[in-house]
């Protein structure tokens, strides 16, 4: 999905749309966000976007022999159709189009022609192929109307995974209208969270937050929203790409399996914090990204077919897509020592904004230290008693702002230093002795390609399913080499 629902600014890509307050606004809530997706605009900025699109077409033609061929699909959320084509061209005997916006007349509108059109249309093929529904999925006389099907298709994805709670949706079809066994593609999402350090983010919003300590602005004194300000600015998390060597360790990560995960579970996860630090620095945040992975279970597949995994990652050191990354600020920096480990837990909590609250709590430890810390309780006693080494955090996901000014192209903060992060001597001279490759991928990042051991990292629980006869997009088939 697109960030269609937002409090922030609106970005190159996304388009501003603040949201009700209460519970009882939640259809008006709704309105304006199917409003927004009913814009061919809206849809098209997705489309664009060729590592998502390229990801979901791969995903579903590549296992139309295994998966898609004469069986019975929904396309839930199915916005300009897209996906729904590429289930027909994969052979697909009818798919359920679903979709709540308007969207769905401009998609009959495409359908029609390429009836009326005959063997003359290009779209032939989808003819008869394809029921578009014009209603949210959660509405209860779709019940009776609606069979089970073999798979369900979405793209029910926001900021950090979850941002438009779109994901609730696409398990409530799951629970509704997935045949025992059936499929689930995407078949599982990442959420990926690591220590970034980045004085420039912070410089920008602490400057931005003391806009309000002015005593004299047109004779008036601004202070008394200094406090409220300084919430706000370090309680929005800021969408955008960020070079990676501003990450101070790899990520830890949370995996939501689409095919058995429960909708509490969804509503409220918490994810237990371990970062092993490998630069001296002072760390301002947390970044996210995710993946997704496309692996169809073996209970879904035709009998002697070998299905394809697909992995689409928006990892820092991969393409950008148009979900970017997402940094998450501390008001106050964490002085941490490379060799040290911050441990911690991130609570993430569904508002009624459509997106989540985000509780941080961080505390840099020595390994010694963290290894005698072994039950949660003890943790959060650590967490209490030494508060000068703790942080705590709130962000609302809903409040996102935008920040683009990083592409990629920079040359600039290519090597640690540069960014204020120091390696400790003995893994500095490694890096340039052959003694310790996997320092030098951290080293050695610049632009987008260099780091696929990262990839294979953050990929690996995902890869290491028993699927043969991988196939994938861009990312997956770098994976291989
Ligand atoms: N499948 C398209 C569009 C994805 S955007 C593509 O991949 O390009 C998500 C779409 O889901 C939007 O068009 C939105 O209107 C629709 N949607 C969101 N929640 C829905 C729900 N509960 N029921 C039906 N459609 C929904």
């Amino acid at each position: 999905m697109s960030g269609a629902l937002n409090e922030g600014e609106t970005g190159k890509r996304q388009r501003t749309g603040s949201v009700g307050r209460e519970d009882s606004e939640v259809l008006d809530q709704d309105s304006r966000y199917f409003q927004c997706y009913s814009r061919l605009h809206e849809q098209q900025n997705m489309l664009y976007d060729h590592v998502r699109t390229s990801s979901y077409h791969s995903a579903i033609t590549l296992n139309g022999p295994s998966l898609f061929r004469d069986r019975t699909v929904m396309d839930l959320g199915a916005g300009s159709g897209i996906l729904s084509f590429f289930a027909v061209q994969a052979g697909a005997k009818h798919v359920y189009a679903v979709e709540a916006s308007d969207m769905a007349d401009k998609m009959r509108v495409m359908l029609d022609a390429a009836k009326r059109n005959g063997a003359a249309s290009r779209n032939a093929y989808l003819a008869d192929r394809i029921t578009v529904v014009n209603s949210k999925i959660e509405e209860p006389r779709l019940l009776p109307e609606l069979p089970k099907v073999d798979v369900i298709i979405s793209e029910p994805i926001g900021v950090m995974l979850v941002h438009e709670r779109m994901l609730e949706s696409y398990i409530y079809a799951r629970d509704k209208f997935l045949r025992p066994g059936g499929a689930m593609m995407p078949s599982t999402g990442t959420i990926h969270l690591a220590p970034l350090s980045d004085a420039t983010l912070w410089n920008e919003t602490i400057t931005s937050a003391r806009f309000w300590q002015q005593n004299a602005f047109y004779g008036v004194d601004l202070n008394p929203y200094f406090a409220q300000a300084f919430d706000e600015c370090f309680s929005s998390p800021v969408v955008g790409c960020f070079n990676p060597n501003a990450l101070m360790g790899e990520s830890t990560q949370h995996e939501i399996d689409f095919h058995t995960i429960q909708m509490a579970e969804l509503r409220e996860f918490c994810v237990p914090i371990e970062w092993n630090i490998k630069y001296t620095g002072l760390m301002h945040g947390v970044a996210s990204w995710f993946d997704l992975a496309f692996i169809p279970p073996a209970s879904a597949l035709r009998p002697g077919t070998t299905p394809s995994a697909t992995f689409l990652s928006t990892s820092p050191r991969l393409p950008v897509t148009h979900w970017h990354q997402a940094r998450l600020l501390l008001k106050q920096p964490l002085a941490v020592n490379a060799g040290q480990v911050v441990r911690g837990f991130i609570n993430m909590k569904a508002n009624s904004h459509r997106s989540y609250d985000i509780f941080a709590q961080l505390i840099c430890l020595e390994q010694e230290e963290s290894a005698a810390v072994t039950t949660p309780e003890e943790l959060r006693s650590m967490l209490e008693t030494h508060k000068s080494r703790a942080r705590t955090a709130v962000w609302h996901l809903q409040a996102q702002i935008y920040n683009y000014s990083y592409t990629g192209e920079q040359t600039w903060n290519s090597n640690p230093e540069e960014a204020n992060l120091y390696l400790p001597v003995d893994k500095l001279l490694a890096a340039s002795d052959g003694r310790d490759p996997q320092s030098s991928v951290i080293l050695s990042v610049h632009g987008t390609t260099t780091s696929l051991t990262d990839f294979l990292v953050t990929t690996k629980s995902a890869a290491s399913k028993p699927v043969s006869g991988a196939a994938s997009n861009a990312e997956s088939s770098e994976m291989q080499l």
